[in-house]
């Protein structure tokens, strides 16, 4: 391939997904908007006219803010690559007086503040235009800068040890390098499921056993039933800044914990907390943790693979903005390799996009008749009632856009499908 052929290919591929993005999100404006003033019939004795407008307002708004954020990314984008972004980060830390290694480490450095102070308008929009106007904001702009500086420290503290160590491996490592800077990523992850509810998210929240009563009686019963071992029941205080709610499992093996939003126990009853929970559970017994894992690992070291043919590409960094400094068979940098593709992946993996979101919906529905089966379907159907109400979700997603994006079923057909569940027999419900 010659250089100006890819970079040909590479601006198509930006505009066809940019076009792509924005007729969808018009697509998702148009559907939702349309449906504003009323509410769907299955809903109808649930959800009132006021909080159904609500959720689509809610969605317009953040579908809006998507579209600005998608332009400004794109352009981003074509800066950095074809623009000569990445070359002029590598010519000015070319002259720094440092080792290679840390060169790199910088220009990557580089990338990762423009990238991110390019985001941060649209996260404190997000959070003090959108989320307050609809009710659900609590962070306080000072809580918002404080996690602005944790977020950073978080990802500095184990990313600079693991990038040091890829660019280590890629220098020094051989042609098979990537299978080498694959198993160190491996050992990072593991590293960090284990310190992510130990050590970073105590950092972000206060965790506290959950206190002593029905809800906690229900769930032991639950988790006893399932054969199931937590380490422990915990709620945090997501209320400290916002109010959405959630359930969640998180750490593995013997370190595993059940985390509860106090959001959500506010408001859900006993059966309720149950059935979400025993959803959540779902997803452990039916393995979609470990296969969605296995699958993680996998992508991951054929995307490696595809770095190290891509890094020996001359074309690869001419058409990306380095228009003399490619040698032929040889990587302009670890550092510029490893930024370069960084950049440019998403977009040609945009169209795999739709393919994983129909993986996990399918999971999602195999977690929903787990429920069903080790709890109550009904209180299961209530609570996400009540979620999508309390999160103002729509519940009239352009069947496209859903398609293209959601992790989740729309809640008509999650709903329905729980329904059809509710007759079936329950032969381990309490
Ligand atoms: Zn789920």
């Amino acid at each position: 391939m010659t250089a100006s052929a890819f970079s040909l290919l590479f601006v198509a591929a930006v505009a066809a997904t940019l076009a792509a993005r924005l007729w969808l999100a018009r697509r998702q404006i148009a559907h939702v908007t349309a449906r504003r003033d009323r509410v769907p019939e299955a809903f109808a004795a649930r959800i009132g006219a006021a909080a159904h407008a609500k959720a689509a307002d809610y969605t317009v708004a953040k579908q809006r803010l998507g579209i600005v954020e998608t332009l400004v990314d794109a352009a981003l984008l074509v800066l950095f690559t074809v623009g000569g972004g990445v070359a002029l980060l590598h010519a000015v830390t070319e002259r720094i007086d440092v080792s290679s290694i840390w060169r790199d480490v910088l220009l990557l450095a580089g990338v990762a503040v423009v990238s991110g102070a390019v985001g941060l308008p649209f996260s404190w929009w997000q959070t003090f235009r959108i989320e307050e106007r609809f009710g659900f904001n609590r962070t306080t702009l000072r809580l918002w800068l404080t996690d602005l500086v944790k977020g950073i420290a978080v990802g500095v503290v184990p990313g600079l040890p693991i990038t040091l160590v890829a660019l280590w491996l890629m220098l020094h490592a051989g042609a098979l390098w990537w299978v080498w800077v694959w198993l160190a990523w491996m050992g990072f992850q593991v590293l960090l499921l284990v310190l992510f509810p130990t050590v970073i998210a105590p950092l972000f929240n206060k965790f506290s056993p959950m206190p002593d009563g029905a809800a906690r009686q229900r769930i032991e019963r639950l988790l006893a039933r399932c054969d199931f071992a937590a380490r422990g029941l915990f709620v945090v205080d997501g209320s400290k800044r916002s109010g959405h709610g959630n359930a969640y499992f998180t750490g593995f093996g013997r370190a595993r914990r059940v985390v509860f939003f106090d959001t959500l126990l506010a408001r859900l009853d006993v059966d309720e907390v149950e059935a979400v929970l025993a959803h959540e559970l779902g997803h452990f017994k039916l393995r979609h943790v470990g296969k969605r894992v296995a699958w993680s690992a996998a992508l991951s070291l054929a995307l490696l693979a595809l770095l190290a043919f891509l890094a020996n590409q001359p074309w690869f960094y001419a058409g990306l903005g380095f228009a003399d400094a490619a040698v032929p068979g040889a990587m302009v940098r670890p550092g510029v390799a490893l930024a370069l593709f960084m950049l440019v992946l998403p977009v040609f993996t945009f169209v795999l996009g739709p393919l994983a979101a129909l993986y996990s919906r399918k999971h999602e529905l195999e977690a929903d008749a787990f429920a069903a089966q080790h709890a109550s379907a009904a209180a299961l159907t209530h609570a996400l009632v009540k979620m999508y109400e309390d999160n103002a979700s729509t519940l009239t997603p352009d069947p496209l856009h859903s398609a293209f994006y959601d992790s989740h079923p729309p809640a008509a057909l999650r709903i329905a499908r729980l329904a059809s569940l509710a007759g079936a027999p329950q032969p381990q419900a309490a």
